[in-house]
């Protein structure tokens, strides 16, 4: 019987911003790429983040996804497992929007969705036919989609329950890569599969692991009324679209709905133009994160520093909306130009991106691009107030008594975020990458 090891790979730097989490869920990628994998093959995933490869296992083929700050990481696996002549494919984000870099290190590569293509490779590796490129030059229908393999999760807790309703965004945001993986093109599923699955899990709460599950309004609702009744808790990502509809957040708060991330971005308008994203307006955020609260859904504000009309006032702005909204959690990212994508090309044309490692690219500890209107420095250090101020006790008090939505469990979390900070705070990020990987390409 062949056998296959399925690698979700995360590189040591990221591992340590993703356990420091308070909450990490279940990756799925790999769980519903073994669905279609015949039942000849033994499968084996480990998910790094969970557990370690163990470099004894003996395997015919190895199956790789990573994000770009993992590149080299995953490049260092791949050439320890091709030094025993096992054959190394990978996958996902990084590899399609570089295919060629991902070439150099990889037997095979998939550049795009691999549904179908998957099934024709597996097959011809048997038959000692297999090519070395295989591009997804259609869409991939989603309907009749196998359902994960769950023996192939590493969480057996109450986090275990993931799955996707849709695939991709009809928005085009500069920064993006889900938009430029997709094509700016949105599929769904057959809403009886995506509630099969759904009540499919033991558990009681389930992420829908969605790039925006607000993409299209009236899907969204008819797949709230049809997950009803399985009376589950859940949460996904959302654009902005979301706020807008009292009949999607009722729906959505019957369903079980108790959180959605919402894609805020800035509190500049200017910035929120100049990406591309001026379907966010600023002036009905606070207006939208009270009608979401009003259908006791507590909001994860996703928020970027770091656009070209960003001034150094932009963060103390940010945390007094963010306060004088009630916002129950947030995620500060700082702006990452992630290559193949609309933003990345028009900073390599402006000379501004100043590095290349792909490590740096982890939207946390570095600024891989020369900000406009302030210093690289400015920028962090904007980024760390954010953080401290956000998970301060002053602020936590601040913003959960202006809204009390779902306290019993937002405000233990915010708690828990901000004693993670902390205690993330006191170890320096340059003294663990040195003592980790050296320069260069880290070895593994
Ligand atoms: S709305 Fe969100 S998912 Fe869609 S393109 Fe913009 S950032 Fe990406």
């Amino acid at each position: 019987m062949p056998k296959l090891l399925l690698i979700t790979a995360s590189s040591p730097e990221i591992r340590r911003v993703r356990r420091a989490r308070v909450l990490n869920f279940q990756q799925i990628t790999m769980p519903y790429l073994a669905s279609r994998v015949s039942r000849n093959w033994e499968v084996v995933h480990v998910d790094e983040e969970a557990g370690e490869i163990d470099w004894r296992i003996d395997v015919d083929v190895v199956g790789i996804t990573f994000h770009t700050p993992s590149a080299y990481h995953a490049y260092s696996i791949a050439a320890r497992f091709r030094s025993r002549g096992v054959c190394v494919v990978m996958g996902g984000p990084h590899v399609t929007l570089l295919p060629e870099e991902a070439g150099q290190h990889a037997d095979v590569i998939f550049i795009g969705e691999a549904e179908g293509l998957w099934e024709e490779f597996l097959q011809s590796f048997e038959e000692g036919t297999h090519l070395c490129v295989y591009q997804q030059t259609s869409t991939p229908s989603l309907e009749n989609a196998p359902q994960a393999r769950k023996e192939l999760f590493h969480r057996r807790d109450y986090t275990n329950g993931v799955l996707f309703a849709t695939r991709g965004c009809t928005n085009r945001c500069d920064f993006c890569t889900v938009a430029v993986m997709y094509r700016h093109q949105l599929r769904k599923r057959p809403i009886a599969e995506v509630a099969a699955e759904y009540a499919s899990f033991d558990g009681d709460v389930i992420i829908f692991w969605d790039d925006n599950i607000a993409a299209d309004i009236a899907y969204a609702k008819e797949l709230f009324r049809a997950i009803a009744p399985y009376r589950k808790w859940w949460s996904s990502q959302a654009s902005i679209h979301a706020g807008r509809d009292d009949e999607f957040l009722e729906a959505a708060a019957l369903s079980g709905c108790k959180q959605l991330f919402l894609g805020l971005e800035s509190v500049s308008q200017q910035s929120m133009a100049e990406v591309h994203k001026g379907f966010n307006r600023v002036e009905e955020y606070l207006q939208i994160i009270e009608r979401i609260h009003a259908h006791g859904i507590a909001v994860q504000a996703g928020i970027v520093f770091g656009f070209d009309h960003d001034v150094t006032g932009i963060f103390e702005e940010t945390l007094d909306f963010l306060e004088e909204a009630g916002v129950q959690n947030a995620t500060f990212n700082i702006l990452t130009p992630f290559p193949g994508t609309p933003l990345f090309t028009r900073m390599e044309a402006e000379g501004r991106i100043l590095t290349r490692d792909w490590r740096k690219y982890n939207s946390r500890d570095d600024v891989i691009y020369q900000p406009k209107r302030m210093s690289v420095e400015e920028l962090l250090g904007g980024y760390r107030y954010a953080n401290e101020r956000f998970y301060s006790l002053r602020s936590i008090s601040k913003r959960l008594s202006r809204s009390p939505v779902q306290l019993w469990w937002t405000l233990p979390l915010n708690l828990a975020y901000g004693y993670q900070w902390n205690r993330r705070r006191s170890t320096p990020p340059e003294r663990e990458r040195r003592n980790s990987s050296g320069a260069g390409v880290p070895t593994f």
